[in-house]
């Protein structure tokens, strides 16, 4: 038997459940991973309080990423004792996902655990984390050199905001932090390396096609007329990383930035994202990211305390990054 928190719907509403089930009730899969920990996403978020349509099929068990031991499995990339991290591929929303202490999946999925992380340390980066790096990669990718300008980033209280201030200033970036709470995390952005701090409010009014122009690059983890407003303020050449929605899935913007100054849109996407790629992400986020990063901006929660601090981070009242303890 083993514990887990389980999604079921009655009447439209979402339940969340702590159970004990059989190894039997777990999905198919190749490789079979007793769970160390998981985390919580935005996504995870909108699961667990049945706010978004994230899962179509109930029982489920939550959890879009996992980091853990294998202790069977049937392919031959994957042993008994192999530390491995899991994040995307739909797991935890259409097939059974990290918060239970046991997890079936395929070993597509899994990437094996850098010598140097712990399960710990793997899920306090989590899918939030290994996204913050990859919309870095992306604006390097794309050229843009700390000596470009300045990088905004959107959301910057959040789990992808916070882990992408850090990264950036560790590169050497000058960082813009926007956040809806200055009151609130103003130090905590600033200690995690942010130039600066910006209230969300100043990006919330409404924008001409082409404002003044500020950022060289974006990281927005916040869409909608956030991002349409600070693509109105790119400078020329400028390219926006975007991977979220926590304000909306709407861009209300313009062609103007794109056809006048040349700016690039940068779609950044974790989930289906291809192996190389994201074992390379691994590692470079393991580099980069300080031990201060983990004490100043991680905090751990039990299984219990799942849906109190879903609840929160859909309401958009969490910071940095949370653990979950299996
Ligand atoms: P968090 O909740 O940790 O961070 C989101 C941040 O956005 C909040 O902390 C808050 O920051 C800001 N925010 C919240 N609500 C609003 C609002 N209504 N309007 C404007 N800003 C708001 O979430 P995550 O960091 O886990 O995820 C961030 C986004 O990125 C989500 O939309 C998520 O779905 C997406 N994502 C996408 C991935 C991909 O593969 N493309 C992978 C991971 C995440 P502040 O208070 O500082 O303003």
């Amino acid at each position: 038997m083993f514990k887990a928190l389980v999604l079921t719907q009655e009447d439209r509403v979402t339940l969340a459940n702590i159970c004990q089930l059989p190894e039997t009730d777990l999905p198919e899969g190749e490789v079979l991973v007793d769970v160390a920990c998981s985390s919580l996403n935005y996504k995870d978020g909108l699961a667990v309080t049945g706010t978004g349509r994230i899962i179509r099929n109930f029982p489920m068990v939550p959890g879009i990423d996992f980091a853990g031991v294998v202790s069977e499995s049937a392919d031959p990339r994957y042993k008994a004792g192999d530390r491995v991290i899991l994040t995307g591929w739909g797991v935890g929303e259409n097939h059974w996902g990290g918060m239970a202490e046991k997890a079936r999946v395929n070993a597509d999925w899994l990437v094996p655990m850098p010598e140097a992380c712990s399960a710990d340390k793997a899920m306090m980066i989590g899918t939030a984390g290994l996204t913050a790096m990859l919309c870095v990669q992306a604006l390097q990718n794309a050229n843009i050199k700390p000596e470009s300008g300045d990088i905004l980033v959107t959301g910057a209280s959040g789990g992808v905001g916070s882990v992408a201030v850090t990264l950036l200033s560790r590169l050497g970036y000058k960082v813009v932090a926007s956040t809806g709470r200055a009151d609130e995390n103003a130090d905590l952005l600033r200690s995690l390396g942010a130039s600066e701090v910006m209230e969300r409010s100043e990006l919330e009014q409404d924008a001409r096609p082409l404002e003044k122009q500020r950022w060289a690059g974006i990281v927005d983890t916040v869409g909608n007329k956030v991002l349409a407003t600070a693509l109105a303020q790119m400078q020329y050449g400028g390219a926006a990383a975007i991977c979220g929605l926590a304000g909306g899935f709407a861009l209300p913007t313009t062609v103007m930035p794109f056809i006048l100054r040349g700016v690039s849109l940068l779609g950044v996407d974790s989930v289906s994202c291809p192996f190389e790629k994201r074992q390379a992400a691994w590692e470079q986020v393991l580099e980069l990211l300080p031990d201060s990063y983990y004490q100043q901006a991680g905090q751990t929660i039990s299984l219990d305390q799942v849906p109190e601090f879903a609840d929160k981070i859909v309401k958009g009242q969490v910071t940095g990054r949370v653990l979950v303890k299996l």
